[in-house]
């Protein structure tokens, strides 16, 4: 085999495995978010949580059913710590969970 032919093949397999590596590129990326995507989920207060159902939080206030001030929201309740720019925060009440802002439980008080 003469030199010429071997650069050849050498450049050839290059190609190969770059076009492979190329392809796989997209997949790797997408199974990367999918962890992220799975742990932020588990990092909201559900809605389903034994301790927020008996608190009647909801993710939207306004369609809460037993909200009275419409003005009541986590991010002005004295418990949520967050930015007013987050769309979500941590509560006091619901450690190492996330409320939505826009959010509301029958624990709210209105942040001074
Ligand atoms: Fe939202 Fe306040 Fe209830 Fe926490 S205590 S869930 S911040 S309304």
């Amino acid at each position: 085999m003469t030199s010429n032919m071997n650069s050849k093949k050498s450049r050839r397999r290059f190609l190969r495995d770059a076009v492979t590596i190329g392809a796989g590129l997209p997949i790797v990326g997408l199974l990367g978010s999918i962890p992220i995507a799975i742990a932020d989920d588990a990092s909201h207060l559900s809605e389903d949580d034994p301790t927020a159902k008996a608190l009647k939080y909801v993710h939207d206030a306004s369609a809460s059913e037993v909200r009275s001030d419409t003005t009541a929201f986590c991010d002005n309740c004295l418990h949520y710590p967050g930015a007013a720019e987050s769309e979500w925060g941590d509560c006091a009440l619901f450690p190492g969970k996330l409320v939505n802002a826009k959010g509301w439980c029958s624990a709210w008080v209105k942040k001074p």
